[in-house]
């Protein structure tokens, strides 16, 4: 365990993951094609349960510019949880840069006037 089989070197654990399952981030499993996944212990893996492995996924929403405004329209959340804390973070968007923080967003409120 912990090892890649293709010789990429070390996979890193995940110390967070996306609220939402990787489905509704458009990502399949790239062996399969199936949706039958959920987010690895690695990071940048996804876990099938059909082929019983860890694999970096199809292409998705992260692979191109992510436009913002509609991934929220269409209820896409990028908030984060915490693996050790268990705790929600919330993506912010600050000064043009993407951050989390575990307060939440409070410009939520002024974008629903
Ligand atoms: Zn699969």
């Amino acid at each position: 365990m912990g090892q890649r089989l293709d010789g990429k070197g070390k996979m890193k654990k995940r110390t967070w993951i996306y609220i939402q399952p990787p489905t509704a981030y458009e990502i399949s499993c790239d062996i399969c094609s199936g949706h039958n996944i959920t987010w690895s212990e690695f990071t940048g893996c996804i876990w099938c349960y059909d082929c019983q492995k860890d694999t970096p996924g199809s292409n998705s929403i992260f692979d191109g510019p992510i436009p913002y405004e509609v991934t929220k329209l269409l209820g896409i959340s990028f908030d984060r949880i915490d693996l050790k804390t268990g705790k929600r973070l919330y993506m912010k968007i600050k000064d043009g840069k993407i951050l989390w923080e575990d307060t939440p967003n409070a410009d939520d409120t002024i974008n629903n006037v």
